[in-house]
């Protein structure tokens, strides 16, 4: 498989209260941080061994879409100067609503972004406010529809549902007004609460419960059973896409552990190598703006850490990833790259999954069914303590 390219673009506005990923809410640095990114990729291209052309890129954050077209153009540039790409690229830009404007959108997509990933989150007003989001389900509509209206014909949506004082027809009826949009990708998630947040210390002192097992299990069903009804594939347990010409290219990279370049302040990297190297190594960046701009400074790559992972962590992730996505895994592919007959292994188990209906197997390969994926990490867990 092809290598995508992953920037970190590390500023938000304001943090949201649930998020725990890295950003910075001055915008001070930006004119550092485009030029460390530049610097980044010359590093990273000197030390590069991989055989095919890159054919993603994807610009996440954060709020990338607080950068100017003309700067994502020149991050663009410095990318194609600096790897080989082939001809169809997909271009993803995240977009928050009420950080952009007809003007430039279209911008972004004269810059070269083929796809725009908008974090409307819900649209409704209510659940936005809990979720502390600075955009409102207005600005959401008019970022749909001004994307729609520059010509952006491979548009995707992020959802959030289980949202403390969301109901069954709540969560339907969020649905129900993204899809008048007809995005053509949904990324739909469960709220959850991350350790060290500001809303999971709120739910430490009791200011609001979550939606209880039985509750999420019903939202995820609502939610999966309305885009399938509507003709979205079910791609993956919280993706869903309008036709496989629209499963996200770049996100796959991940389920699939093809090489993907992490550029920018917390970007993840994961190199497959090629023949020489004996494992595989996940590698990551400083999660800090200034750390990662002195490392650059001193002509060093700033990473933070890196893993080489095994051929028991790439079983257990290979294991993990496959579950999650539609296919389901092979396990006769999987049991003769490690070498293990995974299927006499796992079959004990796997009988008890299959009576409950939550999977399918046959002799070579196994895949969650509907519940399944409702409860997909449970299911994944108790494969992995069977191995
Ligand atoms: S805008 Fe996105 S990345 Fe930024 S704080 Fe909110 S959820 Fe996190």
């Amino acid at each position: 498989m092809n290598p995508g390219l992953y920037i970190h673009v590390p500023f938000c506005l304001r943090k949201c209260p649930y998020c725990d990923f890295y950003s910075e809410s001055s915008l001070a640095q930006k004119k550092a941080y485009l030029e460390g990114v530049v610097r980044e990729m010359d590093l990273v291209a000197k030390d590069l061994c991989v055989e095919a052309p890159f054919d993603t890129v994807y610009f996440g954050g954060g709020t990338p879409s607080l950068l100017k077209p003309s700067e994502v153009a020149r991050l663009l540039e410095a990318a194609r100067t600096r790897f080989s790409f082939g001809e169809d690229v997909e271009v993803t830009l995240e977009v928050n609503p009420g950080t952009v404007t007809p003007t430039t959108l279209a911008g972004f997509k004269v810059a070269g972004v083929t796809r725009l990933n908008i974090g409307v989150q819900s649209l409704d007003d209510g659940t936005l406010s809990f979720l502390g989001r600075l955009h409102s389900a207005g600005d959401a509509t008019a970022a749909l529809e001004a994307a729609r209206e520059c010509g952006f014909s491979n548009i995707g949506a992020d959802l959030i549902y289980g949202v403390p004082g969301q109901d069954l027809a709540a969560v339907r009826a969020d649905v129900a007004a993204l899809l008048s949009h007809a995005p053509e990708h949904l990324s739909c998630y469960m709220l959850t609460l991350e350790s060290g947040t500001p809303l999971y210390a709120r739910h430490g002192n009791r200011d609001f419960s979550m939606p209880g097992d039985t509750e999420q299990g019903a939202f995820f069903g609502a939610v999966s059973d309305t885009l399938t009804e509507n003709g979205y594939l079910h791609y993956e347990v919280s993706n869903f896409a309008r036709g496989a010409g629209f499963v996200s290219r770049h996100n796959t990279k991940y389920w699939e552990m093809a090489t993907t370049v992490g550029i920018g302040p917390s970007a993840h990297g994961f190199y497959t190598g090629g023949g020489a190297r004996e494992h595989p190594v996940r590698r990551w960046n400083v999660a800090h703006l200034g750390t990662w701009l002195e490392h650059l400074a001193r002509g060093e790559r700033p990473v933070e850490g890196e893993e080489a992972l095994d051929r028991e962590a790439m079983m257990t992730e290979a294991l993990y990833l496959g579950l999650r996505r539609m296919e389901g895994v092979d396990l006769g592919a999987l049991s003769r790259r490690f070498s293990q007959d995974l299927g006499w292994v796992l079959s004990p188990v796997v009988k008890g999954f299959v009576d409950e209906g939550l999977m399918v197997a046959d002799r070579e390969a196994v895949r969650l069914t509907r519940r399944g994926f409702a409860v997909a990490d449970g299911i994944v867990l108790r494969l992995l303590q069977a191995l």
